[in-house]
Order: C-alpha cells, then structure tokens, then sequence
C-alpha cells in the first residue's frame, strides 16, 4: 500500500533530495526545497507548516498574498508558526502592475525577467516600507533565464542578464541573489541545467555573492541537484496534481 498523504509524500522528497546529494557528493544543507502551493488551499498550507516547512512558492500575485496573509492571522490566534516565519515568493510570470502587491508580502521574487520588473519592483519596495505594510528591508532577486530563446514563457535573454544584474545592484531594496530557469519543453534538463551553471559562474565573476541558483520541480530535481542548484521549487510530488478551478 502507498501511503499517500502530504506527510509521507513530503517524506518521500526529502528522502530523494538526501540521495540525489548523495549520488553526486553535494551537502543537503546547501539545497533548499521550496514547496510550491499554487492552487492549493491553507489548510494543505498549514499541514507543511506542521511539518516544518516555511518556505513557499506562488505563481500568482493575489492568490499568494490571500494565503500569506491567511496564515499569519492563522497564526497571530493559534501560533502554528511556532515563532519561525513563514518566507513566500513569487516564482510565476508577473506583470508590472501587480509589482506594489507582491513587494507587499513577497520575501523573493524567482520570475525577474525585465528593467521594467526590476524598476517596478524596487518602486513598489519603497512603498511598501514607506506606508508600513512591509518590514523586511529586502526583497531577494533572481534573475530568470529563457535558456532557449522563447521569452513567451518567461525569462530573460541571456545577453541581458548582465544588465539586469547590474540594475539589481544598482537598486536599494533588491538584493540579487542569483538565477532561475525552468528547461525549455522538450529540452535535455541535464544540458539545460549544466548550461544555467555556466551562466551561473559568469554571474557571479561580477557580482560574485549571487550564488544561487533556483532550479528543478518535480520531474527533474535530481538532473537540477547534480548541476548545482540551491533551491528546487517542487508541487506535485508533495502536493499531488493540482486541482483545477
Ligand atoms: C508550478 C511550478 C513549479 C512546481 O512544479 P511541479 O512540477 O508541480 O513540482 C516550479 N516552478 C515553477 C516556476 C512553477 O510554476
């Protein structure tokens, strides 16, 4: 029998996050899993929050605030935080108009793709710091790179990269934190990664505390583990599949 539940599915991940380490010598601690709710309800939420997770990940602005906000007033009554906070980021495409909400409650943003994401969002950082509804004085940034060229999907060009990068630095809330990228569809996940850990090391020649690299989901952890990554965003395999709505 599969013991199919959030708990054990949970387990599961972290058991394949511990082996894929293994397999290719890399620490656990330098990995972190992201566990992504989008679509999912607080009370999936809570039930990883009893589990200890505290890091999410959101592709959709006011779904993401709703369920933040949602589980601090969970826990401003019965303290399921246990006193270590909750840290949301925005990993979907967003438009420029939603940049002031997402500063609002966002610890990082994964999906920055442009000057004009990159300007509205230290615009909106000030103003969430200026009107009190934000206290962090940061907003972490990663750069997402289309590795094929295809910025439909979300991502920068590579040659772009440096730029934005430079723009990042050159803000006062945002603190660059390194690159993202989802393999293009049908792509090879282990070049697509091994090229994004290229990209990674130019990086970080100028501007070399970006060291992170926000890679891997469900199907191809382990490819995005053995070519550096340091944060895996993963849904399904925790979660199962999404409910439509
Ligand atoms: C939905 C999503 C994920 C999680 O995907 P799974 O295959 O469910 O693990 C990761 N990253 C991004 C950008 C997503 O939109």
């Amino acid at each position: 029998m599969t013991d199919n539940t959030i708990a054990s599915r949970y387990q599961a991940t972290l058991d394949r996050i511990a082996q894929a380490c293994q397999r290719v010598g890399r620490s656990r601690e330098d990995i972190t899993l992201m566990v992504v709710t989008k679509f999912h309800p607080l009370d999936e939420v809570l039930e990883l929050v009893r589990l200890g997770v505290r890091t999410f990940g959101e592709n959709r602005e006011q779904e993401a605030r709703q369920k933040a906000y949602d589980l601090l007033e969970r826990d401003a009554a019965e303290h399921v935080l246990a006193g270590i906070p909750a840290e949301w980021s925005m990993i979907g495409q967003l438009q420029r108009n939603k940049c002031n909400a997402v500063a609002r409650w966002a610890h990082s943003v994964h999906s920055v793709d442009s000057v004009s994401l990159v300007n509205g969002l230290e615009r909106g950082m000030q103003r969430a710091l200026d009107d009190g509804s934000r206290e962090n004085p940061q907003l972490g940034v990663y750069l997402q790179v289309s590795l094929d060229g295809d910025t439909a999907r979300g991502g920068a060009l590579e040659s772009d990269i440096a730029e934005l990068a430079d723009l990042v630095d050159d803000s006062d809330h945002l603190v660059l934190r390194g690159l993202m990228s989802v393999p293009p569809l049908d792509a090879d996940p282990s070049v697509a990664f091994a090229h994004l850990y290229d990209l990674s090391q130019q990086l970080r020649t100028n501007h070399p505390y970006a060291t992170e690299i926000s890679a891997g989901m469900t199907g191809d952890m382990e490819e995005a583990i053995a070519h550096g990554s340091t944060c895996i965003r993963v849904g399904t395999a925790i979660l199962g599949p999404r409910p439509t709505h």
